[in-house]
């Protein structure tokens, strides 16, 4: 299929960009990697008269870290978040979840912030965002709003995002020093599938060894990536046990609502998601019990 015709746009500087948004509105979409608005155009399911190709402009990709924030430009490639070893013992959930999108053709052009925004319920990266508490940096001609990821996914394909604004920046709270640990575990029904079930899991120890925080999203189990709030305060301040991680993992799967499908029943995603969070929580401890000490 073909789209339908467009006027294409490459401005070199974000500034340019977000002058043509702020003329175009509605009408205009925002092109990163194009591995998930393409397919949309040449279905036909979007038909936008003006691309605007963020390719081009400088400083929207990379992963680094300041003040206990790391930060990843929105137009960093999956492929670059799978390689950025510095988040290792910091921020494994992304390490783990970066190598389970698709194959490396999408991983190698693909954009975090391009999936971000896409929102798609089955999307990785969303749930990631939810586990880790990650914060959006959007930008529109008019300024800059920084929004948390709890609450930016709305419904399918839908969030909080203006469609005069880019975003810019992914902050993730990432104390330096942190015993930390993450893990993510998806079913695809083949190798570079969407995921079927996902979960994603993020733990922070105390001196103590008792979980100060614990982060945990869900994948296509819902009309958005869910977090999993009661499973998540089920388990702060809390030392880790088993039994601890078996209570979480019942509230998580309380908090998924899938639709039953070819794929599976609801009530058995509703168990994948139980089994895959009991699993999630006992690597992610693992780790963080094995980071700095
Ligand atoms: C065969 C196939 C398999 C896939 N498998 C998986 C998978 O297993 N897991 C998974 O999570 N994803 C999967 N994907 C989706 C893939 O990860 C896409 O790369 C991703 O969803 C979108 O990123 P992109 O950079 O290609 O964005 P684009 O396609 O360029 O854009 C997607 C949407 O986001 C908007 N947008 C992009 N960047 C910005 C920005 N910075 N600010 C504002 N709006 C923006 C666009 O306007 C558009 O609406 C798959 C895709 C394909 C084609």
């Amino acid at each position: 299929m073909f789209p339908a015709a467009f006027d294409y746009s490459a401005p070199a500087t974000l500034d340019e960009a977000l002058a043509i948004l702020g003329e175009h509105g509605d009408d205009a979409k925002v092109l990163a990697g194009g591995q998930s608005l393409i397919p949309l155009l040449k279905l036909r399911f979007a038909q936008p008269s003006l691309i605007v190709d963020i390719g081009r402009i400088p400083g929207l990709s990379g992963v680094d870290s300041e003040n206990g924030t790391v930060r990843i430009g929105s137009r960093t490639r999956h492929r670059d978040v799978e390689a950025a070893s510095q988040l290792r013992g910091r921020l494994d959930v992304l390490l783990a979840a970066a190598p389970q999108i698709s194959d490396p053709l999408i991983r190698n052009v693909g954009t975090i912030g391009g999936s971000v925004v896409h929102a798609d319920p089955q999307g990785d990266w969303g749930a990631v965002m939810l586990a880790v508490d990650a914060e959006f940096v959007l930008r529109s001609a008019k300024g800059e709003r920084i929004g948390p990821a709890d609450g930016f996914f709305q419904g399918p394909f839908t969030t909080a995002i203006s469609p005069d604004e880019v975003l810019t920046t992914i902050r993730i709270p990432s104390p330096s020093g942190a015993r930390t640990g993450g893990s993510y575990h998806k079913m695809e029904r083949k190798i570079g599938d969407f995921a079927t079930v996902a979960t994603a899991v993020h733990v922070v120890l105390g001196d103590d060894g008792r979980i100060t925080r614990a982060g945990i999203g869900l994948t296509a189990v819902g009309p958005h990536n869910i977090k999993a709030k009661e499973a998540e305060a089920a388990l702060a301040g809390q030392e880790p046990s088993t039994e601890l991680y078996a209570e979480a993992a019942r509230l998580a799967a309380a908090a998924a609502e899938p639709n039953s499908d070819i794929r599976g029943t609801a009530e058995y995603k509703k168990d994948v998601v139980r089994v895959f969070v009991q699993r999630g929580l006992r690597d992610a401890v693992k780790r963080a019990q094995g980071a700095n000490s």
